[in-house]
């Protein structure tokens, strides 16, 4: 059996005032969740404290991004896998299409980032997806194919065993476009099939697949009931802390 998963990834929203009156009106929210796995990501500015008041919660810490090198060292502005895990942190989210599109994230540097958080005990949320062309032109599963071969290459079953993995297709993120529960489910099963054949059975039966895309509590339901699909990466739907709380909800009463 797979645990589901809520994550809320904040981008580069909430200063650290805004980011802990968050807590203090969610913390309540989710208190009786026990059976779906609740993780925030905030800016890296607010990461320390957001962790030290979700400490002993039933909410957990990710960060948004992680430097791709173990480090320390002189990487002027980039953040190791290390010093998140000291902020308190548990995750890392990992080549999520921002990062892809507007920093030039590549699969090999996902690659080095998934290595970088491992090695430091920060377990990654890795994001794929396909832009809008390349669902119109039929390549969509051969995009994230590539995403997942070159992006997870030479992982140990062992090691990728310690990824969740986030399907967000480019065309939905931000947008209020949300993928039909059955062209999510559609890539979903074929992401699990893809791990099936690169790290065996075990790893593609527990991996826990998420998606990701103008979700909210209005669209999630029809998503969160898909066979293949173990949570929700939610971006803006994350922000307000009952409209949060109720994506946890639905997916907890499942
Ligand atoms: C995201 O940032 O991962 C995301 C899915 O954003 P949104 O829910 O706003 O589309």
């Amino acid at each position: 059996m797979r645990r589901p998963v809520i994550a809320g990834n904040w981008k580069m929203y909430k200063t650290i005032p805004e980011a802990l009156e968050f807590v203090r009106q969610f913390k309540p929210l989710v208190v009786s969740v026990t059976r779906c796995e609740i993780i925030i990501a905030p800016p890296f500015t607010a990461l320390k404290q957001v962790a030290d008041r979700l400490e002993g919660t039933n909410v957990q810490v990710a960060s948004q991004d992680v430097a791709a090198e173990p480090g320390p060292g002189a990487f002027t502005g980039e953040v190791s896998a290390t010093m998140i895990k000291d902020a308190g942190a548990r995750w890392a989210i990992i080549g999520h299409s921002e990062r892809r599109q507007l920093y030039c994230e590549t699969d090999d540097s996902v690659n080095a980032k998934i290595r970088a958080a491992l090695g430091a005990d920060l377990n990654p949320i890795v994001c794929v997806g396909e832009r809008l062309e390349d669902r119109d032109q039929g390549r969509a599963q051969m995009v994230v194919d590539a995403q997942i071969t070159a992006g997870m290459h030479n992982l140990t079953a062992s090691e990728a065993s310690r990824i969740i993995l986030a399907y967000e297709p480019v065309w939905a993120i931000g947008t209020g476009r949300t993928a039909t529960p059955e062209i999510a489910q559609e890539m979903h099963w074929f992401i699990r099939s893809r791990l099936k054949g690169m790290f065996g059975e075990g790893v593609s039966e527990n991996t826990r697949i998420l998606y990701g895309g103008s979700a909210k509590p209005e669209n999630v339901e029809g998503l969160l009931n898909q066979p293949d699909i173990d949570g929700g990466l939610v971006g803006g739907g994350s922000l307000d802390p009952e409209i949060f709380a109720k994506v946890v909800h639905i997916r907890e009463s499942r």
